[in-house]
């Protein structure tokens, strides 16, 4: 097996002994809109955030989203070695890379939350969308779970806890649960493990657990075995090995490629 990873490296092939998968909308002028590609093009990411409910508290869900793309960052040494600027713009700024929407949505509420790749004239952003009113229900216990801002869930949860558990240390859902003595699902079906799962798909992976890397996942650019991971079962605050080498193969994909000035 340490062969045929090495080989895998070596000869740059793809899908051989990884669990990742890119997705599929990489194919075509979509790749503009993710955030691999964004990087490697002027070294910044410029989010937004839009709330249609008031009843969030957006300084909350900032520190939520800097520390969530900072976890993907400097998980890889090759995007932390290039050190990207982090800045917040309105929405309506053409820069804009990364949108953060929570709100209702009433054809796709079911999905609770999910990213995008969007195109508005020739503006590529990814849309990163929670669904405010999704309601999930555990059929074990007959409890019913909607999304809740993860700073809220406890006192213990700021930012030095995000980074704690996501950064500077390592901590599964299971232990921040145990530790805080919170419903595991609380934090399941809450912002920041939804903003890590979502920006995964930013940079542009795909889920690895069936049958969704078959729907939204590039046959040519995933592997057979799918661990546990972030873009798995999302049981995560860091980012896993596979995770790691996921985002490795985008690098390797897209980060030669720049835009030109039309
Ligand atoms: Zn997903």
């Amino acid at each position: 097996m340490r062969l045929i990873i090495c080989i895998a490296i070596i000869l740059n092939l793809q899908g051989v002994c990884f669990g990742w998968v890119h997705l599929r909308e990489l194919r075509g002028e979509y790749y503009k809109s993710h955030l691999t590609y964004k990087i490697f093009n002027d070294r910044q990411i410029d989010y937004c955030i839009q709330l249609s409910d008031r009843s969030w508290n957006e300084d909350s869900l900032d520190i939520q989203i800097v520390m969530a793309i900072e976890t993907w960052l400097t998980s890889n040494p090759d995007f932390f070695a290039m050190h990207v600027a982090i800045n917040k713009v309105g929405c309506d700024d053409p820069n804009m890379d990364l949108q953060v929407l929570i709100g209702k949505d009433d054809e796709r509420w079911q999905l609770g939350a999910f990213q995008s790749a969007t195109k508005i004239g020739t503006h590529y952003f990814s849309r990163i969308q929670i669904i405010s009113d999704f309601q999930w229900k555990d059929n074990g216990t007959g409890k019913i779970y909607f999304f809740q801002n993860f700073m809220e869930l406890s006192p213990a949860f700021d930012s030095h806890f995000l980074e704690e558990i996501s950064i500077k240390g390592k901590a599964t859902l299971e232990q921040v649960a145990k530790n805080s003595d919170v419903d595991y699902f609380q934090i399941f079906w809450s912002t920041y493990r939804v903003l890590l799962h979502e920006l995964g798909h930013s940079f542009g992976l795909g889920d690895t657990y069936t049958p969704e890397i078959d729907k939204s996942g590039d046959r040519e650019f995933r592997s057979e075995k799918h661990p546990s991971s972030m873009m798995n079962d999302s049981n995560y605050f860091y980012i896993t090995d596979d995770d790691k080498d996921g985002i490795k193969s985008l690098i390797l994909r897209f980060g030669q490629i720049k835009t030109h000035p039309q």
